[in-house]
């Protein structure tokens, strides 16, 4: 058993995209992430924030093993991992899971969503198809939905909703880490609170551990317990939340903050005292 206080580390880890050239065209090659660093401990919350192009999504597929680092080292549970294909175990890659912005794109649309979340269950060829559906039931009442919703198709759902089985059917293995690129920048402010205090229930009842990828510094000032600001694929700014909110070194931290409006920080407030009054009662 490995039962780590580090949950992920990640050392100097780069990607590169290599564009080939063509008519009056030169080769090129993008360095998306640039030698990025951290770790993390189990049942924390990392926020990795930046503006479109800075490359956090780049790391989210490393991370979940997507795509390959051009080099750095990645650690998971006190382990390193192989990253190149082929190396990779089946039980590293159940301790990881990612969660994307657009649930809709990431779920079949001939698929139902008892199938949805049953389908990882597959490669534990000892669950009867009974215990699979018991499985998939119980995680819809976790994320908020329930039986009655186990026979129906993604298109009948809200985006809400459909987030919240995007983030059900990435629970099923019991995965340790949970990697969510961007996961309610598609939603209306409502909806984002409510599948954010979801994410904060799930942690605390599986002892979760998250990154969380935004762009909107108004979400991460809500979820995150250490943050990392990237810019142009570098890692600017990097420390608990209380450190990088009250004290920013970088200047690229502080502008984010002077785009952030208003509006924003009030709401943040607003979400974190409904999600104290819903704890105390
Ligand atoms: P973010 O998620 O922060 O918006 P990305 O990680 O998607 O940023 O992109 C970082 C940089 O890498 C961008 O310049 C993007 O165009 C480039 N990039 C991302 N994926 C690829 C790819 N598969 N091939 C070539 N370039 C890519
Ligand atoms: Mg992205």
């Amino acid at each position: 058993m490995t039962d780590t206080k580090t949950m992920l580390e990640i050392r100097n880890m780069k990607r590169d995209y290599h564009l080939p050239g063509g008519f009056m065209k030169k080769a090129k090659t993008i360095h998306a992430v640039k030698g990025v660093s951290f770790s993390l401990e189990t049942g924390k919350t990392l926020a990795i924030v930046g503006e479109s192009g800075c490359g956090k999504s780049t790391l989210a597929r490393m991370l979940t093993f997507i795509d390959e680092p051009t080099s750095g080292d990645l650690l998971i549970d006190g382990q390193k991992v192989d990253t190149r294909p082929g190396h990779l175990t089946s039980e590293m890659r159940q301790k990881v899971q990612i969660v994307f912005q657009n649930p809709y794109g990431s779920l079949n649309p001939r698929q139902k969503i008892g199938d949805v979340l049953g389908e990882p269950l597959l490669i534990n060829t000892k669950l009867s198809a009974a215990e699979r559906r018991e499985k998939a039931n119980d995680m819809l009442v976790r994320v908020g939905l329930g039986p009655e919703h186990y026979n129906r198709y993604p298109h009948m759902f809200s985006g809400g909703q459909r987030q919240r089985i995007a983030i059900a059917r990435a629970l099923m293995l019991n995965p340790k880490l949970l990697v969510l690129d961007e996961p309610v920048s598609a939603l209306d402010l409502s909806v984002q609170a409510q599948v954010l205090n979801l994410l904060s229930d799930l942690q605390d009842e599986f002892g979760l551990t998250y990154v969380f990828i935004s762009h909107d510094l108004s979400v991460v000032k809500y979820i995150a317990d250490e943050v990392m600001v990237m810019y142009f694929g570098e890692a600017v700014e990097y420390g608990t939340r209380e450190e990088v909110f009250s004290n920013p070194q970088h200047s690229y931290t502080r502008s984010l903050f002077a785009a952030t409006p208003k509006a924003d920080v009030d709401s943040i407030r607003a979400r974190v005292a409904a999600k104290a009054l819903a704890k105390a009662g």
